[in-house]
C-alpha cells in the first residue's frame, strides 16, 4: 500500500500541497482529478521521490519513504510526454527498466513478450518508436513502466495526447491490465469520465487541498462540497 500523512510541499511563494493524507490499499486503482494547478503531479512527483516534501510522512509497505532517492523506491511513473528511448527497439525499450536491474536474459525476454501480449504491441517489438502511431507508443510506454513489477504504479495524464478513439481504447486495455496485475495505481486526469469508470476510489483536490475521497457513485451523487459539485458535474 502507499500512505500519505500530511505531506506538504511548499514553495518560495506558494504551498503547491498541504497536508494530504490518503491511504491507497494494495492492488486498489485510485484517481485522482482537480483543476490545474491543484497540486496533482506534484503528489505523484512525492511518492515518485522525485520532489522532497518539505513536511509530512510517505510510506510504501511499512517502510517510510522519507529521503529515499526515487531509483531506490519500488515505483514506476509514466508522464503525459512519454519519452520512449528512440535508438531502441519496442522490446529494448520494454527492457530497459528490467536490464537496470540485473535480470537474466531469459527471464527478460519472457517479461517483455508476457507485457507486450497484454498491451497487444507484440507485433511492433522490433520497430523503433518513430514508426509507431501515438497510441502505440503511449502503451510501449506504460509497458515499459509496468514490465519491472513495481509496487506503486504512478500515472500523470498517461492519455491526454491521444485522440478520443485511441483514448477510449487505451483506457480499456489499461484497466483490463489492472484487473490481471493488480498494481497499486494512482492516476491523474483532468477528465471526469476517465475518473468514474476507473477508479475504485476518486480524490478531488483543490487549491493544494484535499477536497473529498469516495468511491464514483458516491462522490458524484453525494459531493462534499460545491467545488466537487462542478467538478463531477453532479446534479444540483
Ligand atoms: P496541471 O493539471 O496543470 O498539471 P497540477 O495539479 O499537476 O496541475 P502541480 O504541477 O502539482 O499542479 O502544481 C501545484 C502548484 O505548485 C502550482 O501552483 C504550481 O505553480 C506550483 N509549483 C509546482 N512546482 C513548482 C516549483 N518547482 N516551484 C514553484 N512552484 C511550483
Ligand atoms: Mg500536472
Amino acid at each position: 500500500n502507499v500512505r500519505l500523512q500530511g505531506i506538504t510541499r511548499r514553495f518560495t511563494n506558494t504551498t503547491a500541497i498541504e497536508n494530504i493524507t490518503f491511504e491507497v490499499p494494495d492492488g486498489e486503482f485510485w484517481v485522482m482529478v482537480g483543476p490545474s494547478g491543484c497540486g496533482k503531479s506534484t503528489i505523484l512527483r512525492t511518492i515518485a521521490g522525485l520532489e522532497t516534501a518539505t513536511g509530512g510522512n510517505l510510506y510504501i509497505g511499512d517502510t517510510l519513504m522519507n529521503g529515499v532517492p526515487a531509483r531506490a523506491r519500488d515505483v514506476a511513473m509514466v508522464f503525459q510526454n512519454y519519452a520512449l528511448y528512440p535508438h531502441m527497439t519496442v522490446a529494448e525499450n520494454l527492457a530497459f527498466g528490467l536490464r537496470m536491474r540485473s535480470f537474466e536474459k531469459k527471464m527478460v525476454r519472457e517479461r517483455v513478450e508476457t507485457v507486450a501480449r497484454s498491451l497487444d504491441i507484440s507485433h511492433l517489438l522490433d520497430r523503433k518508436p518513430k514508426q509507431l502511431s501515438g497510441g502505440q507508443q503511449q502503451r510501449v510506454a506504460l509497458g515499459r513502466a509496468i514490465a519491472r513489477q513495481p509496487q506503486v504504479f504512478l500515472l500523470d495524464e498517461p492519455l491526454s495526447n491521444l485522440d478520443a478513439q485511441l483514448r477510449d481504447d487505451t483506457r480499456a486495455e489499461l484497466k483490463q491490465l489492472h484487473q490481471k496485475v493488480g498494481i497499486t495505481t494512482i492516476y491523474v486526469t483532468h477528465d471526469q469520465v476517465e475518473a468514474m469508470t476507473l477508479a475504485d476510489q476518486i480524490i478531488v483536490l483543490n487549491q493544494g487541498r484535499i477536497q473529498q475521497i469516495g468511491d464514483p457513485q458516491n462522490i458524484y451523487a453525494r459531493p462534499a462540497n460545491r467545488m466537487v459539485a462542478t467538478f463531477l458535474g453532479s446534479p444540483p
